[in-house]
């Protein structure tokens, strides 16, 4: 159970991919969710790509690697693991499959319009990183977490021109992936255009799409 969810930012890949890790009993890798803990906690590579996230740019593929190639050492990644803002460069996606291998690239389809007003209303909690927003995921409390009371906050990362620098970045950089794993993996979209949609919904639709996978995949094995 080695499996990638890709799309853009503001795409409620990462929302899925946390709800899904439990369930399935894998767990969610986000790099996004790694670099901040590092930049909270001022360790070395959190001083070094502390300015890259405030800006919306990409970390040199260099670190980010090193970090990925680290966190798939760790012990609990052997029951499986959904990767989540990770690769997001073709040189990234080359080396995934070298460090290991990967059965299901879940793609996260959605336009521009779409995500701009999801990002522009999303707060995340400033300790757990469990995210809401103003319209679908309301916290209990206003401005605080449900489940560890922290403030919640918005990330600097999310403003509109930061959003726009990030779509620009993902259609350059992090699309021409899918095209680049086309002949190498097990690919499957979902389409997630309705605003309205509730995360409950999304996720939904990407568990029947890793179950479906899963049953075509153990009826395979049963043929051979
Ligand atoms: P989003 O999905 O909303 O873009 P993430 O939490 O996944 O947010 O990532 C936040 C930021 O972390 C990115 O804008 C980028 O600066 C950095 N980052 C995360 N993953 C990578 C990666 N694989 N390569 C380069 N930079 C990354």
């Amino acid at each position: 159970m080695k499996k990638i969810i890709l799309g853009p930012p503001g795409s409620g890949k990462g929302t899925a991919a946390s709800r899904i890790a439990p369930k399935r009993n894998i767990v969610h890798i986000s790099t996004g969710d790694l670099l901040r803990e590092n930049i909270r906690k001022q360790t070395p590579i959190g001083i070094k790509t502390k300015e890259f996230l405030e800006n919306g740019d990409f970390v040199p593929d260099n670190l980010i690697i090193n970090l990925i190639e680290n966190r798939l050492k760790e012990r609990d990644t052997e029951k499986g693991f959904i990767l989540d803002g990770f690769p997001r460069t073709i040189n990234q996606a080359k080396k995934l499959l070298e460090i290991t291998d990967i059965d299901l690239l879940i793609n996260m389809d959605v336009t521009e319009d779409v995500i701009i007003k999801r990002i522009l209303t999303r707060l995340s909690c400033s300790h757990c990183n469990k995210i809401y927003n103003t319209r679908t995921i309301i916290p209990r409390q206003e401005g605080i977490c449900d489940d560890c009371k922290n403030p919640l906050i918005k990330r600097s990362d999310d403003e509109i021109e930061t959003i726009r620098q990030r779509l620009v970045i993902y259609k350059e950089m992090t699309k021409p992936i899918i095209n680049f794993y086309k002949d190498k993996l097990v690919i499957k979209d979902v389409i997630c255009n309705d605003l309205n949609q509730t995360p409950e919904e999304t996720f939904q639709e990407v568990l029947d799409i890793i179950e479906g996978f899963e049953k075509e995949n153990s009826q395979l094995e049963k043929d051979i």
